[in-house]
């Protein structure tokens, strides 16, 4: 069997961007929004005479819309992807993008109605489907709504978050375009890197010396210009801080809990467990230190390749890669493996190494057509083949939830990366296993480790860093000498002081300090990873008997809050260590294995 490299996007909507099957399509969508807009306006309820009926034909007229959205967009944005220079693409994603936006100012009416049905007509209401299907995610949106302020003054809040917030952000993107590395190359002449790519020469170039030197004119370059980043990162918390205080709310962790649908306590309990294990990852950085020969790791060597001896890497051809993950998924769910079959079969996957092609790789739901759509690029490394099984993992998450109402699909950032991290899980262990040479092993592992390391430090250290930063904003502005303070204490703390050069302007240089959709960008990646490696080490345990059990979970991702998830499924109560724990066992096994495998080369 081969199968081939490129995706089928003829079968969604032909002629590319040129389709008139899309045009047709995004036409009807507009008309329907108008439509939906309408019915919304409309629909009263009143005690008397409640309307059950329009309700429910308004949830229907947005789950169509919502369906049709994605699908367009899925499709849009990949043409895109594949082929950057496609500017027709281009404007239909904006069009689809501004369309959606339209859609939620609309959306936020039927909240402001919720919000205004008296309490036991509600209760009646949940009593009765489809309401009482997606009970959980109505009574979060009644919930919530209930600090909406008048539609007036929410309406005027958007309008000038415009330049007042999100242009902030759009303003970062500027400030760092202006940004240069100086870089030395083999030739001995100097060329200027953007921040992108110097960051790529920092984090993965092979020569420590180069690293280090990166390092050292990265963060020359940002020292630079941290007034401007400071002046843009105050201005970005002070306007969210106004926001909240205008809504009632004094917390500033309380919207970023409220997003990933979690406790506090939850939060404070994984990172007490990870720092109460940050002893066996400061071995593995100090063993790392040694074998690259220095006395302690700098800032750009934990994410650096490691390799000892003499090797060469075992690389894949795109039909082996399909064929390993294919053999490796079947060992844990049949299901997982027939729907990454059907995958590979329809061309559901974009993987050709060829110029042209935007950076990096995601999923895509097609919920109409009841697909999805994977872009990557492949070119046979064993991390793209867990790349490719990661994306897949997104691919089999949206197929066991196909079925389910649009309300309940809609998971939050922190289970998001579950099913994903889970089936990149399975594949690279596989790989450590199957891996016959034991420098090989060594590297393979030492990526593993790194990434866990990027969790409980790198991670831990912008989760200090930016609580801090809110805490001391609430008060006033915040110089950028002391930003480079807070930041610089938070790495400390966050690595155990193992590493001998710290970054103090990783607070301008991080894209996620900015982003002006989600507050407090940042943990929520440590607790996806760890929730899926606690799933993960319970099918170990488990074995094939889990598979069920997994899959009922993650149908279940949208709809209750994560400790009920954990609660329902696995038993466990996210608020006490145990299931942490567990989790960071399974990077303690890999560790134990590192440090013996690598006792030789030190
Ligand atoms: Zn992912």
């Amino acid at each position: 069997m081969t199968y081939q490299i490129n995706w089928d996007m003829d079968s969604v909507f032909p002629g590319g961007s040129s389709s008139s099957a899309l045009r047709k399509k995004m036409d009807s969508l507009v008309n329907k929004k108008t439509a939906y807009e309408e019915a919304v306006h409309n629909w009263n309820w009143t005690e008397d005479k409640p309307d059950y009926i329009k309700l429910a034909e308004i949830l229907k007229m947005q789950e169509e819309l919502s369906n049709g959205l994605s699908e367009s967009m899925t499709f849009t944005r990949g043409l895109l992807s594949a082929d950057v220079t496609d500017k027709k693409a281009a404007v239909l994603t904006n069009e689809l993008g501004e369309l959606a936006s339209e859609l939620n100012s609309v959306n936020t009416v039927v909240t402001k109605k919720l919000v205004a049905m008296p309490d036991n007509e509600w209760d009646e209401l949940l009593k009765k489907e489809p309401f009482k299907a997606v009970s959980f995610v109505l009574t979060e949106q009644r919930e919530q709504g209930n600090e909406l302020l008048s539609e007036k003054e929410e309406a005027l809040i958007n309008a000038l978050s415009n330049d007042g917030f999100r242009g902030w952000g759009d303003h970062y993107n500027s400030l760092v375009a202006t940004v240069t590395i100086p870089f030395q190359e083999k030739d001995g002449s100097i060329t200027h890197l953007s921040a992108g790519q110097a960051q790529n020469q920092m984090e993965s170039h092979p020569d420590t010396n180069v690293r280090h030197q990166v390092l050292k004119d990265w963060e020359e370059a940002w020292s630079e210009k941290t007034s401007l980043f400071a002046d843009t990162l105050n201005r970005l918390a002070g306007f969210r801080l106004a926001n909240y205080k205008a809504h009632g709310v004094e917390d500033y962790l309380k919207r970023p809990l409220e997003y990933n649908r979690m406790k506090k306590e939850t939060l404070d309990t994984m990172w007490d467990t990870i720092t109460a294990n940050k002893g066996m990852v400061k071995d593995y950085l100090d063993r790392k230190a040694k074998l690259l020969g220095l006395d302690k790791l700098s800032w750009s060597d934990v994410e650096a390749p490691l390799s000892v001896g003499d090797y060469t890497a075992r690389t894949y051809s795109y039909d082996e890669a399909a064929r390993f993950i294919l053999e490796n998924f079947k060992k844990f769910s049949g299901e997982m493996a027939s729907l990454a079959e059907t995958a590979f079969e329809e061309r559901w996957i974009e993987a050709e190494d060829r110029p042209g092609k935007r950076p990096g790789g995601y999923c895509a739901n097609l919920p109409e057509s009841g697909q999805s759509r994977i872009f990557m690029t492949f070119s046979g490394s064993t991390n793209e083949v867990s790349t490719l099984a990661h994306e897949l993992g997104h691919a089999f998450h949206s197929h066991v939830m196909r079925d389910l109402p649009v309300l309940n699909r809609r998971y939050a950032m922190n289970v998001a990366e579950t099913a994903s991290t889970f089936a990149e899980m399975l594949i690279s262990d596989a790989t450590v296993r199957e891996a016959s040479d034991k420098a090989e092993k060594i590297n393979l592992l030492d990526s593993k480790i790194s990434r866990a390391a990027t969790m409980f430090m790198n991670i831990h250290a912008r989760f200090l860093f930016e609580t801090r930063f809110y805490e001391e904003r609430k008060k006033g502005l915040v110089s950028d000498e002391r930003l480079n303070e807070l930041m610089l204490d938070a790495q400390k703390e966050a690595y155990k002081e193992s590493l001998n050069v710290y970054h103090p302007t990783f607070w301008a240089s991080k894209l996620h300090f900015y982003n002006t959709g989600v507050p407090f960008y940042n943990f929520p990646y440590t607790f996806g990873f760890l929730f899926s490696l606690g799933i993960y080490a319970r099918s170990l345990e488990e074995g094939k008997a889990f598979e069920e059990k997994y899959i009922a979970l993650l149908r279940d991702t949208a709809s209750m809050t994560t400790e009920e998830l954990a609660q329902k499924h696995l038993g466990v109560d996210l608020t006490k260590p145990d299931f942490w724990q567990a989790a960071i066992d399974t990077i303690q096994t890999d560790i134990q294995q590192f440090m013996e495998l690598t006792e030789e080369y030190i």
